[in-house]
């Protein structure tokens, strides 16, 4: 099927997608539209994100629909306000031509009372998350008496939201000669079950296989680093692309936020979105992103399920999602309408042979690559400040006398030591590209050059990703999993303390860290991270002696009471991150505070995970 014409699309819709730019139908599409135009049979869509599987269901019920009365005919079920919003903006875009219709877009988390307003005149076509809509329905404002298509969308990540029992409820009191839609990106037994209970048999069912529809202009890449070293390569590739757009994943909300921190501090433009966040916040980044004003999208899974933007370069996975369908969600972000992009996941060793399963379960090969090289980052970035060099004027207005001044001041200075001033203080500027984030070697843990490394941000990438500062508000897969691993990750095991060589001196005071060379860092990488972490100046630190599993530092005392606050509630690589005044040995110092207010956090949300 080539055109959407030729589905049995009606004239204003067909005039709308032209609009759109919408030149062919995608398989999805092409598979389901005239299915549903029958209007006779359940239906069944395999597709994921960025498949168009939004327009698969939305132009058909568009045609389908009566709008001579207003009685809310159709009804689509979404996980998240987000989706919800996302499928109402584009139906409205569907139905430029057929003023008529209206729809509403009703979801939890935001007053109630405007809903009820707004269903006072029932809409044709009624959009909701589960949890609002059964709220309304017991108010007797949202009427589903003359309900003929229900669409369930995203159904899998629906039940991955704890929201089966709504949609139970809701697929139970709906009238049984309605037509039931469902799309999914996979097929758990839930879902089937589903099937099996609430739809006819014989029920139509369209696929588009994985590896087709979704992953034909991806190059699915990975780059193998210490997970010290995963910020600075995804700065690397950052820096390496100027024209770069990026989600980058992270599996928790506080990981997430604590990359997005880490990056902004460093000058980069980035937002995050995590379900700790509220509603206005996030569409706030979503609208920053949208509007091209962000370079990255730091995003849990269900977070980024709101995104809808087209023309993302890359797709980082910053983290490794547990399942091979989240991974085809995520790339699915980049290559959408006919663009190719690529999905890159920045791992350690240890998680190559999750690359290897992802290649099988999705049928796709994985090119492994190199971070970019620090020159050739430098080499661009010299090469467009020289452009923007050569395009600059001075403002209407400017005293030219600042120009013959300056230029008195340097008249002593032959041109060619000139210009390598000025390119070195732009090269001092530029400088944020920082540590060479190669591979390493693998099965040698300690064989690498680290002497000239300058990695300011090493640590703060991964303590976060693990830890749980979260207060676990709603209900995303990536909350639970975040509750599910409290407690769990704390591995650490105190390490035997020899004699530390560096002595007392009397304006220092010295801290034990539970970080050593067994992390594969360099002295100059442990006080880079320190000066990051308590925000103090090199100068205030003193020696910094490492062992295999920890490490002594001193620091001025007249900072070293701010010390221990500074580290509270981190970990690295999973483990909890100690930093104890040296004597006060690591079981005598006070239980972090972090762990028993997540716990605290843990039991509050239990019992309000859905909402
Ligand atoms: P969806 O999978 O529904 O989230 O759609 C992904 C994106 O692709 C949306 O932004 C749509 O506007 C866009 N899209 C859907 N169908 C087409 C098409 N046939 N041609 C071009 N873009 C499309």
């Amino acid at each position: 099927m080539s055109s959407f014409k030729e589905l049995g699309l009606s004239e204003p819709i067909l005039k709308a997608l032209e609009g759109l730019k919408f030149e062919k139908p995608t398989d999805i599409q092409a598979g389901a539209i005239p299915i549903l135009l029958e209007n006779e049979k359940d239906f069944i869509g395999l597709a994921h994100t960025g498949t168009g599987k939004t327009a698969a269901f939305a132009l058909p019920l568009l045609d389908l629909v009566d709008t001579s009365e207003y009685i809310t005919q159709a009804l689509i079920l979404s996980p998240t306000r987000e989706l919800c919003q996302q499928i109402a903006d584009q139906i409205d875009l569907f139905n430029k031509h057929n003023r008529k219709l209206k729809t509403s877009v009703v979801y939890g988390g935001t007053a109630i009372s405007t809903q009820l307003r707004d269903l006072k005149r029932p809409p044709h076509i009624l959009i909701a998350t589960p949890g609002r809509l059964l709220d309304l329905i017991s108010r007797k404002s949202a009427k589903l008496g003359d309900l003929k298509y229900l669409v369930l969308d995203e159904a899998d990540e629906m039940l991955n939201m704890g929201f089966k029992e709504d949609i139970d409820k809701i697929l139970k009191s709906a009238p049984k000669k309605r037509a039931t839609w469902l799309f999914s990106a996979t097929m758990p037994s839930g879902i089937r079950r589903i099937v099996e209970k609430y739809m006819r048999p014989g029920a139509a069912e369209v696929k588009v296989s994985v590896g087709n529809e979704t992953n034909k202009n991806i190059s699915h890449e990975y780059v193998v680093v210490n997970n010290s070293y995963k910020q600075s390569t995804l700065t690397r590739f950052v820096d390496s692309d100027p024209k770069m757009r990026a989600i980058v994943f992270c599996r928790t909300k506080a990981g997430t936020q604590s990359l997005a921190e880490d990056l902004t501090r460093k000058g980069y433009n980035v937002g995050a979105l995590h379900g700790d966040l509220s509603q206005a916040q996030r569409t706030k980044v979503m609208n920053q992103f949208k509007a091209n004003r962000l370079t990255l999208c730091i995003c849990t899974d269900v977070a980024a399920r709101g995104i809808d933007v087209n023309d993302l370069s890359h797709v980082f996975h910053y983290q490794l999602p547990d399942d091979s369908s989240y991974y085809t969600h995520r790339s699915g972000r980049t290559a959408r309408a006919g663009k190719s992009g690529i999905s890159l996941s920045i791992i350690n060793k240890s998680e190559i042979r999750k690359i290897r399963n992802l290649e099988r379960q999705i049928k796709a090969t994985f090119k492994e690559v190199t971070p970019p090289d620090a020159s050739e980052i430098l080499e661009l970035n010299l090469s467009k400040w020289a452009d923007r060099l050569l395009a600059a004027e001075l403002p209407k207005g400017a005293d030219i006398n600042v120009v013959s001044k300056i230029a008195t001041k340097l008249a002593e200075m032959e041109p060619d030591a000139l210009l390598e001033k000025v390119v070195a203080l732009e090269v001092q500027k530029l400088h944020r590209t920082e540590a060479p984030a190669e591979r390493s070697d693998r099965g040698d843990r300690g064989g690498r050059d680290r002497g000239d490394r300058n990695d300011r941000g090493r640590g703060g990438n991964d303590r976060g990703d693990r830890s749980s500062r979260s207060s676990s508000r709603d209900k995303d897969r990536g909350d639970r999993r975040d509750r599910d691993s409290r407690g769990k990750r704390d591995d650490f095991k105190p390490a035997e303390r020899r004699e530390p060589s560096i002595k007392n001196s009397k304006d220092k005071t010295k801290f034990y860290i539970n970080v050593g060379q067994r992390d594969e860092i360099s002295r100059s990488d442990l006080l880079n991270f320190l000066v990051e972490q308590t925000g103090f100046s090199k100068s205030d630190f003193g020696d910094v002696d490492m062992d295999r599993g920890h490490s002594f530092f001193e620091v001025d005392n007249a900072k070293s009471k701010q010390v221990m606050g500074k580290f509270r509630g981190f970990s690295i690589d999973g483990r909890e991150l100690k930093v104890n005044p040296d004597g006060q040995s690591f079981e005598d110092a006070p239980k972090s505070k972090k762990r028993k207010d997540s716990k605290k956090s843990e039991s509050k949300d239990k019992g309000r995970r859905r909402r």
